[in-house]
């Protein structure tokens, strides 16, 4: 049995970004990913800055830019409620939250992983393809069988690493339970090419009618584009016509630019997911951590799985490369500062639900009333601070009852 140091289960973002890392500093490092190719399969493709900051701090930084990452420098939030030659009259500079970050990260999520898996390999990891993992073991002697080209191997590890997205193998094996809440919203996402007339460097959100969008410009003319609707609609966009359809939704009174959204073409496919969050109170077991989604996700309506992604790996890695002894009580600093983490996050994705993704009159009133109160107490945006610099870059008491009440007024 071939024993290494650690198995990821996962060859995407987490999964390599943690293989690099942990193999760069001279550990015997097993990567099982399962597909054979990494293709568009409508993930994250927008890193805030906060994420950029842990990229950097990972010495990953570099690799990205040279893999085509694009940095956004502009905001603009658009609105039924406001004009939008005021709202484009003032867009919002995004390198003002962290020194060294010029503002959010944005690369294509095949090109992304695919650029991590080589590092990887370059750095010593083992890395396969086209693997089917059949069973992991926890406990005191980890170990992962599994299938390559129809012959059965089993390999052992010090740990085993979780990197295994949403449906996690390695959480069922170690009996970890994923908490969840109700889902709050539809969330549709698509690539769209072929959009002239849309500046590279600025990102547009808005809500009109029944429709909230997200626009994220990757350069060359693509944009990653999202689409909040109401979970009563929830097949809007099936049908082979579906993408059209999605992309006719962009033609919206209050942001006359997304018209060049409308006019593009569809570049992948369109998926769309019920968002909600979901944690995990302790990411660890005897022989086993998660990172990733596989720990839990937020909301993907404020963007953050990558930047949460990563520093998952930050802290793993580093808990890990302080100690010889791996046992589950050198990554309590993890579980403590992950819980912390996502208990936040799930608040701001919660209050920035109930902005942009309700609909309806009395959802329209509450945004109008927050954006004329926001423009005179700055105060009321710290949630959005909390989105760009990071969760402990806001106040504690921006994550309470109390804030939320302010942001969404009495209708709340
Ligand atoms: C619609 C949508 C939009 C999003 N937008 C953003 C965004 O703009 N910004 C942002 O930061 N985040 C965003 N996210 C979240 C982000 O995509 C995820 O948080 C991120 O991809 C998590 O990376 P991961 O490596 O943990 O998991 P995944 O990306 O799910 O990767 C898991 C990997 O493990 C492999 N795998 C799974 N099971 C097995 C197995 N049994 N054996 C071997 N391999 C296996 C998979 O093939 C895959 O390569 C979005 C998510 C969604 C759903």
């Amino acid at each position: 049995m071939d024993r290494y140091d650690l198995i990821m289960i996962g060859g995407g973002i987490s999964g390599s970004a943690m293989a690099i890392v942990m193999a760069r500093a001279g550990h015997r490092v097993l990567v099982l990913e399962r597909s054979e190719q990494f293709e568009d399969q409508v993930r994250g493709e927008w890193i805030a800055p906060w994420g950029v900051a842990e990229v950097q701090r990972l010495g990953l930084y570099d690799l990205l830019m040279g893999a085509g990452g694009h940095h956004l420098t502009h905001h603009i939030t658009y609105d039924e409620a406001l004009n939008p030659d005021v709202a484009e009259a003032a867009p919002l500079p995004l390198g003002m939250f962290l020194p060294n970050v010029p503002g959010p990260l944005c690369i294509g999520h095949p090109k992304h992983c695919q650029t991590l898996f080589d590092e990887a390999v370059r750095c010593g990891a083992e890395a396969l393809r086209g693997v089917n993992v059949v069973s992991v073991i926890t406990g005191s002697e980890p170990t992962v069988t599994y299938e390559l080209d129809g012959v059965t191997h089993t390999a052992s590890a010090r740990l085993i690493v979780g990197a295994d997205g949403r449906n996690s193998m390695v959480r069922e094996a170690a009996a970890i339970t994923l908490n969840a809440d109700r889902p709050h919203h539809m969330f549709g996402g698509m690539l769209v090419e072929g959009v002239s007339g849309w500046d590279d460097h600025i990102q547009a959100i808005g809500t009109e009618g029944e429709f909230a969008f997200l626009a994220f410009p990757q350069g060359d003319g693509k944009v990653r584009v999202y689409g909040s609707y109401s979970l009563d609609e929830r097949s809007r966009f099936s049908g082979p016509d579906g993408p059209q359809r999605f992309l006719e939704s962009f033609r919206v009174n209050c942001s006359p630019r997304n018209r060049h959204i409308a006019d593009g073409r569809p570049a992948g496919p369109l998926r769309s997911y019920a968002n909600n969050d979901t944690w995990t109170d302790v990411p660890f077991a005897q022989g086993a951590v998660l990172v990733g989604d596989a720990a839990g996700w937020n909301d993907p309506i404020i963007g953050l799985g990558l930047s949460i992604t990563y520093r998952d790996v930050r802290m793993v890695s580093d808990l890990l490369l302080r100690s010889q002894d791996w046992s589950p009580a050198l990554l309590e600093p993890y579980a403590e500062e992950r819980t912390e983490r996502m208990r936040r996050l799930r608040f701001v994705a919660k209050i920035q639900s109930s902005l942009d993704a309700e609909f309806g009159d009395q959802a329209r009133m509450r945004r109008h009333s927050y954006f004329e109160r926001a423009a005179r107490d700055p105060m009321l945006g710290l949630h959005a601070f909390a989105v760009m610099g990071g969760p402990e870059a806001a106040p504690p008491e921006t994550f309470t009852a109390a804030y939320r009440e302010r942001v969404l007024g009495v209708e709340a």
